[in-house]
């Protein structure tokens, strides 16, 4: 039996969603999604969760050394989707339409957060 498998959180989000920040540093911050990490529940989201890598010159593999700014996962549960009809962050709500189709709905607003 695998509990993995039951216990991992259903990701409503997508590459490409609008997203708020709730916590942390970026609080209050928006950004698009770039990535779904569903494995460890983590979004990278665009310009929020800088971290500074400092990496050490190395020739023979062509890395020059510095300060790289990269964008760090955010877990799910800090972050909300911004509704494009309401324009306010919001719960993803799930809807069934008549011929079978999931979508994503603004709980705020109700309308279909998928195009
Ligand atoms: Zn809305």
């Amino acid at each position: 039996m695998s509990t993995l498998a039951t216990k991992r959180a259903l990701i409503s989000l997508r590459k490409g969603d609008q997203v708020k920040v709730m916590t942390g540093k970026d609080a209050g911050k928006t950004g698009r999604v770039l990535s779904v990490n569903a494995r460890k529940s983590t979004v990278i989201v665009e310009h929020a969760n800088i971290i500074k890598r400092h990496t050490r010159p190395n020739p023979s593999k062509n890395i020059k050394g510095g300060i790289v700014e990269k964008e760090a996962g955010i877990n799910v549960s800090n972050v909300m989707i911004v509704c494009g009809s309401c324009g306010k962050h919001t719960r993803i709500g799930h809807n069934r339409l008549s011929d079978g189709t999931r979508t994503r709905v603004c709980k705020r607003c109700g309308s279909v957060l998928d195009k």
